[in-house]
């Protein structure tokens, strides 16, 4: 895990570079797909203008979900840029859509003269950039474990892609198959739509409380198992919030023990796992007394 600050410092690098690249893209695409006759490069150019509001939606996301918490948000405010990252998916989804009914309209309707040349060199140089782009992103993506950054660096991959479905498209209508334009065209709408339904689920899942890789809760079992006084685990549980996790355990510790010894033991794996697994937000000890109760998680209440 990088500080607040660093994480900061990288959003706003790549947020620049990524905006900065697709404005240039966007207007290149447009003016030189209108004059050199390519609806799969005006789609394109089209997608590139979506493609600055996504990367912006996500700057947001990850600058809000860097905040402390505060009282009106105890818990933090990571999920923020998980509900954001849905936004993201939803808006990347409605341009493939969009992508999808230009095209038909094209296969339906192919334009009679072929693109001109110059379409063909702007696909290969938006190729090349986006493929940089998607790169760079994911580099920063990782440095801040951002799902959000990560959504938008595959983006920028499948952007990459479909540039080269575009030079495909636009060879093929220099060649006298005119059809081809648009079907690529087709071809890029539907493997975004599938992208952006993967992004969707993925931040949905960042929502509803799903638990930590296995392997993670694994490792944390394996910690708080060989940490000293710790008899036995009676329940973990682990939940994403946003890109960090929230650890609830249950151990079980020598009954005989003073309440000042317990909770030595419950403290020790409270502040081991949050220094281990940097990723942990926070987690909460609940100290079961062995052997006094030893079938049952929660004494039962005396009244
Ligand atoms: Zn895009
Ligand atoms: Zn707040
Ligand atoms: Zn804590």
């Amino acid at each position: 895990m990088v500080s607040a600050s660093e994480r900061i410092r990288v959003v706003n690098r790549v947020t620049v570079v990524s905006a900065g690249t697709n404005c240039i893209l966007a207007i290149g695409k447009i003016l030189v797909g209108l004059l050199g006759r390519s609806s799969a490069l005006v789609a394109d150019g089209v997608h590139s203008v979506s493609d600055i509001g996504t990367t912006l939606i996500a700057f947001v996301g990850i600058r809000m979900s860097t905040k402390e918490s505060d009282e009106d948000h105890p818990y933090g405010h990571e999920k923020i840029e998980a509900a954001l990252t849905k936004i993201v998916a939803t808006l990347l989804f409605i341009t493939a859509v969009y992508i999808c009914i230009q095209s038909y309209h094209g296969v339906r309707t192919p334009a009679d003269t072929p693109p001109d040349a110059i379409t063909l060199w702007v696909a290969l140089i938006s190729l090349g950039m986006k493929e940089l782009l998607f790169r760079y992103t994911m580099r920063g993506a990782k440095k801040i474990q951002s799902n959000a950054m990560r959504a938008d660096a595959w983006h920028n991959r499948s952007d990459a892609l479909s540039s080269l479905a575009s030079f495909i498209g636009i060879l093929g209508a220099r060649f006298g198959v005119g059809v081809l334009d648009p079907i690529m065209g087709m071809a890029i709408g539907v493997y975004l739509a599938k992208l952006a339904i993967q992004i969707y689920i993925e931040s949905f899942q960042e929502l509803i409380d799903t638990a930590a890789d296995k392997s993670v809760v694994r490792r944390i079992r394996g910690y708080i198992a060989t940490t000293e006084g710790v008899g036995g685990i009676d329940s973990l549980k682990t939940r994403r919030h946003g890109n960090r996790i929230f650890v609830d355990v249950e151990i079980s510790v020598d009954g005989t023990l003073s309440l000042f010894e317990a909770h030595h033991i419950a403290a020790e794996v409270h502040q081991g796992i949050e220094e281990v697994f940097q990723e942990v937000k926070h987690c909460m000890v609940h100290v079961n007394p062995r052997e006094v109760h030893p079938r049952e998680e929660h004494p039962p209440p005396v009244s």
